[in-house]
C-alpha cells in the first residue's frame, strides 16, 4: 500500500513539474495545481492559502470551495483551522472539521459540508508561506503516508513560488524578498550606514525539486552523505578548538543519524530530488528552532542546518563563492564571523550586520578598529536578505531597515546627515585638551591595530595610542610573520605617530583570537585558557621575535611595551626578563636601542588588583583591561550576549573595585589608564574620571564625543552624584548619572 502510494506521490509530482513548465502562468498555474493535487489524492477540495502579510492569510485558488471566494477570503494567523497551521507550523488533520478546536465556518466558500481536513504548512527554510489544505466529505483521518505526501507537495510548491514560477493575485509570497522589512539587533559599534547586502554564506539555490528516477536519487543522497561524514572526520582530525569540536561532534551526530537519512530517503521515495529531501529537513529544524527556548537545543538546531547547508553544497555543487560580484558599499550580513575573516575585508565594508555575535567579541572589536558599524543578534537577517538588497543600518538604534521605503529612506539620510553635523561639532575641539569644568585634564589616548588606523591620530585629537593591539597584523596573515616584517611595520607605526607615545601590547592570542597557524591545545575554556602573556611565556621564541622587532623599530626612539593579560606579579617579572634579555641581545650585536624603555601590565584579572604592593612599584604602568576585567569580575562571558548584559559596568561593585585600583596606584605612583571599550562611551568614561582615572584610551571616534562631555562636567559633582547613588544602596549609578546629565541638559 505505502508503496503504491509512494508511486501515486510521485506521478502527481511529475505532473506537478509539468504544470509548472507549461504555459500557464499566475492564476491558471495555481488552479492547474489544485486541481491536479485534488484528483491525485482522491480529495474533494484542494486549497491553497498564501500570506497576503505578516498577519493575514488569503485563498489564493481551490478546486472544491466556491470560485468566488478566491481572493476574497481571508484569515488571520491563528484564526480558523488553516490559521492555526500557519501559526503553529503543524499539520492539522482531522476526521471531524466543524468539530475540531478553533474552527471556523465560511459560509462564502461552502465549506460545512466537508467533514475531513488536512493542512501542511507551505514553508521554506523557515519562512512560512502559506498552508496547503485538502478536504473531503467521507468523514475519515488522513493516512500517515497522506500527510506526508501532502507536505512534499507543499515543499515543492514552496520551492515553486521562491523561484518566481508563479505569481498569485494577492499572493504576498510574490513579493517575498522585495518588501520593506525592520530588524532589531543590538549595537555592537555606533554609526550609521547605508549600502547594499553582501552575503558572507550565500544561500544554496535549489532549481530541480521534483525527480525522476528515486533510485539515483538516493545513490546521490548516500554519496553526499558520505561525504559529508569524511568531511566533517576530517575537520575534528585537524580542529584543536574545543568549542569548534563540539559543534563538530554535533555534525558528526546527525550525519550518521539515520532518523534523519531514513526522513531523507522517504521523501526522495516520495518523488523529490535529494537536495529538495534535505532542504525539507532544513526546512522543519528551521521552524522548530524558533520555537524552541532552551539554548542548548537551539545551537543544535542551528548546527542542523549548518550541516545542510554543506549537503546542499556538495549536491548542487556551488561553493561558497558563487562568482557573485560584490555589490558598491557592501554591507556585510552573516550568521557570525571571526576576527580574522572581518579583518579580511578591512575597511571595503560599510556596515556589518550579524545574525548572532556579541558585543564583547573580538569581532565587534574589530569592527570598532575599523569604525564601521556593527549590528548584531539582528535575527532571521540571513534569511530575510539577499544579496544586493538595498539596507540600512541604524547603528544608533540597533535597527536594520532592509529594502526601506522612500519615507525610511529619507528620514535615515537626514540622520547621516545630522551626524556629519555633529562630527563637525567635535572638529573644533580637536586642539583643545579634555579639561573639566573643574580643572582637571583627562588623558584621551586612542586604540589602534593597523597601520591604516594611524591617521586618525592626528584626525580625532588623541593625544598618542594607548593600546597597539598587536596581534591583529598575526591574524591577518596565514602563516608566522618574520621578525623583518613586524620591524618595518612597528617603524611604520612609529614614523606615522610622529613622536606622539605609542602604547605596543605584546601579542595577545587565545580564547577567540586564534592564529590559523598557531592552534592552541583543546581547551575547555579557552577564555581561561592557553591565551597571551600564557602563550608568550611558555613560547618564548616567539615573544623574543616579538621584542625584538619592537626594539629594532625604535631604533633609539623612546619605546613603550605593555603586557598582557598578567594575572601575578611574576609573570610580569618573567616577562621583563625576556625584554631585558632580549635588550641585552641588541646590545651586544651593536643595534641602537631605544633611547628609553618603558614597561607596563594590562590589568584585566581581579588577581592583579590584589597583587603585592612590590608589584605596583615596580611596573612601570598599568592599563586596565575593562573587557576582560569586567568578564572575569563578574564570571560573565563577554562573547555571550545573554549573560553580558546583565552586568552594567556602572555597577557600585566594579566601580568600587576600579577605584581600589585606583588608590593603590596613587599609592605607589604608578601611571595608570583604562583602555577597555568603555572608555569610549561618554557617559561611563565620565565615571571613570569620576572615579580618579586621569588616562582614557578609546577608539578613534569617540574621542570627540568623550571630550565634549568632559569639558562640560565637573567631576567633583559626578562624583557626588555617584556616592550618593552608591549610599542609597543603588545596583548601578547609571540611572542616578543619567539623571543629572539630563537636569544639566
Ligand atoms: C580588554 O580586555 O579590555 C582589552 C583592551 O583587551 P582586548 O579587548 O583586546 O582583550
Ligand atoms: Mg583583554
Amino acid at each position: 500500500m505505502a508503496e503504491r502510494f509512494e508511486s501515486e506521490s510521485r506521478k502527481l509530482l511529475g505532473r506537478l513539474r509539468d504544470a509548472m513548465a507549461g504555459d500557464d502562468r499566475g492564476q491558471a498555474r495555481l488552479d492547474k495545481i489544485t486541481s491536479l493535487i485534488a484528483n491525485s489524492i482522491g480529495s474533494e477540495v484542494c486549497s491553497i492559502y498564501l500570506f497576503r502579510d505578516e498577519e493575514t492569510l488569503e485563498l489564493c485558488a481551490t478546486e472544491g470551495l466556491n470560485a468566488e471566494a478566491v481572493h476574497m477570503t481571508r484569515m488571520r494567523l491563528g484564526e480558523g483551522l488553516v490559521g492555526r497551521v500557519a501559526k503553529r507550523r503543524q499539520v492539522i488533520n482531522t476526521a471531524d472539521a466543524p468539530g475540531a478546536k478553533g474552527f471556523r465556518f465560511m459560509p462564502e466558500t461552502g465549506e460545512e459540508i466537508y467533514s475531513s481536513f488536512l493542512g501542511v504548512p507551505i514553508q521554506r527554510l523557515g519562512d512560512a508561506l502559506g498552508v496547503l489544505v485538502v478536504q473531503s466529505k467521507q468523514a475519515r483521518e488522513y493516512t500517515m503516508d497522506e500527510v506526508y505526501a501532502l507536505e512534499v507537495v507543499a515543499m515543492v510548491l514552496a520551492e515553486m513560488t521562491e523561484l518566481g514560477a508563479f505569481v498569485g493575485e494577492g499572493a504576498a509570497m510574490s513579493a517575498r524578498h522585495s518588501q520593506p522589512m525592520m530588524l532589531r539587533g543590538t549595537v555592537a559599534q555606533e554609526g550609521v550606514a547605508e549600502g547594499h547586502i553582501w552575503l558572507y554564506e550565500p544561500r544554496v539555490v535549489v532549481s530541480n525539486p521534483i525527480a525522476d528516477d528515486p533510485h539515483r536519487e538516493l545513490e546521490r543522497l548516500s554519496e553526499a552523505v558520505e561525504e559529508l561524514r569524511v568531511g566533517v572526520d576530517k575537520m575534528l582530525d585537524m580542529s584543536a578548538d574545543a568549542e569548534q569540536r563540539q559543534v563538530l561532534e554535533a555534525y558528526r551526530m546527525f550525519a550518521n543519524s539515520k532518523g534523519w537519512m531514513r526522513r531523507m530517503e522517504v521523501s526522495i521515495s516520495n518523488g523529490l530530488s535529494a537536495e529538495a529531501a534535505v532542504e525539507k529537513e532544513q526546512s522543519i529544524a528551521r521552524a522548530r528552532m524558533e520555537k524552541v527556548s532552551d539554548n542548548y537545543l537551539r545551537e543544535r538546531l542551528s548546527d542542523l542546518d549548518d550541516l545542510s547547508n554543506r549537503m546542499l553544497r556538495i549536491l548542487t555543487g556551488q561553493g561558497t563563492d558563487t562568482g557573485a560580484e560584490m555589490p558598491v558599499d557592501p554591507i556585510l550580513v552573516a550568521r557570525n564571523i571571526g576576527p580574522a575573516e572581518l579583518l579580511e575585508y578591512g575597511r571595503t565594508l560599510k556596515g556589518i550586520i550579524l545574525e548572532s555575535g556579541s558585543v564583547g567579541s573580538h569581532a565587534a572589536i574589530v569592527a570598532r578598529a575599523l569604525a564601521i558599524p556593527l549590528i548584531v543578534q539582528a535575527g532571521r537577517v540571513t534569511n530575510e536578505g539577499l544579496n544586493g538588497d538595498h539596507v540600512m543600518v541604524d547603528g544608533e538604534q540597533g535597527i536594520v531597515h532592509l529594502r526601506p521605503d522612500d519615507t525610511v529612506v529619507t528620514a535615515f539620510r537626514d540622520k547621516m546627515a545630522m551626524q556629519t553635523e555633529a562630527l563637525k561639532r567635535y572638529e573644533s575641539i580637536i586642539d583643545k585638551p579634555a579639561l573639566t569644568e573643574c580643572g582637571q585634564t583627562i588623558e584621551l589616548n586612542m586604540n589602534a591595530g593597523l597601520m591604516a588606523d594611524l591617521p586618525s591620530l592626528e584626525g580625532s585629537g588623541a593625544q598618542g595610542v594607548g593600546l597597539f593591539r598587536t596581534e591583529l597584523q598575526f591574524l591577518v596573515r596565514n602563516q608566522m610573520p618574520r621578525r623583518s616584517e613586524l620591524s618595518a611595520l612597528y617603524t611604520r607605526v612609529l614614523d606615522a605617530a610622529k613622536g606622539k607615545r605609542v602604547v605596543f601590547r605584546t601579542l595577545d592570542i587565545g580564547s577567540d583570537k586564534v592564529l590559523p597557524y598557531m592552534k592552541p591545545t583543546d581547551e575547555p575554556n579557552p577564555a581561561l585558557g592557553w591565551r597571551a602573556i600564557r602563550v608568550g611565556l611558555d613560547k618564548p621564541g616567539v615573544m623574543q621575535m616579538q621584542l625584538q622587532a619592537l626594539l629594532r623599530a625604535s631604533n633609539g626612539r623612546p619605546l613603550t611595551i605593555m603586557f598582557p593579560f598578567v594575572a601575578q606579579y611574576e609573570e610580569y617579572t618573567q616577562a621583563r626578563a625576556a625584554l631585558d634579555k632580549a635588550l641585552a641581545r641588541e646590545r651586544r650585536l651593536g643595534h641602537v636601542v631605544p633611547e628609553t624603555v618603558e614597561v607596563g601590565a594590562m590589568l584585566e584579572t581581579p588577581s592583579l588588583g590584589f597583587a603585592p604592593r612590590q608589584f605596583f612599584e615596580e611596573v612601570g604602568f598599568l592599563s586596565i583591561g575593562g573587557n576582560d576585567l569586567k568578564q572575569f569580575f563578574f564570571a560573565a562571558d563577554r562573547e555571550n550576549e545573554r549573560v553580558r548584559k546583565r552586568y552594567d559596568t556602572l555597577n557600585v561593585s566594579f566601580l568600587s573595585f576600579l577605584e581600589q585600583i585606583v588608590e593603590r596606584c596613587a599609592g605607589t605612583d604608578t601611571p595608570l589608564s583604562f583602555c577597555g571599550e568603555d572608555a569610549g562611551r561618554p557617559v561611563e568614561a565620565l565615571c571613570l574620571a569620576a572615579i580618579g582615572l586621569r588616562s582614557l584610551s578609546m577608539r578613534p571616534a569617540s574621542i570627540g564625543p568623550v571630550k565634549s562631555l568632559l569639558r562640560r562636567s565637573n567631576l567633583e559633582e559626578v562624583r557626588k552624584v555617584i556616592m550618593d547613588a552608591r549610599h542609597r544602596g543603588e545596583m548601578s549609578v547609571r540611572p542616578a548619572v543619567m539623571k543629572w546629565l539630563a537636569e544639566q541638559g
